[in-house]
């Protein structure tokens, strides 16, 4: 049997498995993983790992005969490609099988900003209705001209999940896609035009800061930025500053610039909706992202060949 040197979370079922093919040595049963790998490292072809975790250079150094680093998510900004490339090691993700999954996220933060949920349900819940009656009007999410940062794999699902909405659909990617929805190379332009943003894009040094002052300031006191991308695609401070001068209207935020902490001033607006990082959590896309992450491991084990690896690792296959 091979070794697996484990640092993403693993489910029962992905243990079970797991279990015929690979011995499975987890970094939360070690009292010191990095002094485990300088005695064990050696020999280990098989990573698993997630987005969040990816596989940082203390442990890399000790796993000099690594082939495969299946990180289970699709984002894998953690994981340094380049040098795996150099290094001549396969990295793969989980695409697709949460697209659903983070595009009903992205809708339910867009719809919880325009419909002040947050808010409402503590006028409910806190016996305030009774004594104060209702809130002020909230705003409707139909008939809206939404852009999308990042027309990929989730960026389509969004579009497609918000169509009963009756939205007007504008984009921006690296590249102009073949679809009706209209592009902007600009994005500044691209907000002006725009009631609601919603950042998709991966993370990594290309999009860092991408949506900064000048985006939001150009979404208007109206308008509401989402993000379910990364986020640091998003600056942060920036956006504190646009939310407390009423430069924008209103955010709803599943990634933050520096996980798990979420700004104590974002927490406490509220016209601001904030999630910890569950764009993909649900039983049934865990399961999905998990069997895929497992998969490619077990299929390279058995001939070599992988399911989803990521496009910078495409010159090693
Ligand atoms: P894709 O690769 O399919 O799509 C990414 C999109 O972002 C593409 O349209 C791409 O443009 C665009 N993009 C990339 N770099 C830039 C840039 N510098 N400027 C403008 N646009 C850019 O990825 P997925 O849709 O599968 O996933 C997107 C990201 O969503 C993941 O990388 C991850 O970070 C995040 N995510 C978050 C989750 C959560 O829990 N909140 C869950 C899952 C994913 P082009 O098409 O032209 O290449």
């Amino acid at each position: 049997m091979k070794d697996l040197f484990t640092i993403a979370p693993l489910t029962d079922v992905m243990r079970a498995a797991l279990a015929p093919a690979f011995n499975v040595h987890h970094v939360r049963d070690m009292d010191d993983p990095v002094a485990w790998l300088a005695r064990h490292g050696a020999g280990i072809e098989y990573a698993l790992t997630d987005g969040h975790y990816g596989l940082c250079p203390e442990y890399l150094a000790d796993l000099p005969d690594l082939k495969l680093v299946s990180s289970n998510g699709v984002g894998y900004d953690a994981i340094d490609t380049s040098a795996m490339v150099e290094r001549g090691v396969l990295v793969t993700h989980t695409p697709n099988v949460l697209n659903a999954e983070v595009a009903t996220t992205a809708l339910m933060l867009l719809i919880a900003c325009y419909r002040n949920f947050p808010a409402e349900v503590v006028q409910a819940r806190s016996g305030a209705w009774a004594a104060q009656g209702n809130l002020p009007l909230a705003r409707s999410v139909d008939d809206r001209t939404i852009a999308i940062l990042g027309l990929g794999r989730i960026g389509m699902a969004i579009a497609e999940k918000l169509a009963p909405f009756n939205p007007n659909i504008i984009y921006s990617a690296r590249s102009k896609k073949d679809v009706s929805f209209k592009y902007y190379d600009d994005l500044t332009a691209m907000a002006r035009d725009a009631d609601a943003l919603i950042a998709i894009t991966p993370g990594g040094a290309e999009t860092h800061h991408l949506i900064n002052a000048e985006v939001m300031r150009a979404l208007g006191p109206e308008g509401v930025l989402i993000n379910v991308g990364r986020g640091s695609v998003v600056d942060e401070t920036a956006l504190i500053a646009a939310l407390e001068a009423g430069d924008l209207g209103a955010a709803g935020l599943d990634v933050f610039e520096n996980e798990p902490h979420v700004p104590r001033a974002l927490c406490e607006m509220p016209n601001v909706v904030v999630t910890p990082h569950i764009g993909s959590a649900t039983v049934e896309t865990r399961a999905a992202m998990g069997k895929l992450a497992v998969d490619n491991l077990l299929n390279h084990l058995k001939d070599g060949s992988v399911i989803s690896p990521v496009p910078e690792v495409e010159s090693l296959l």
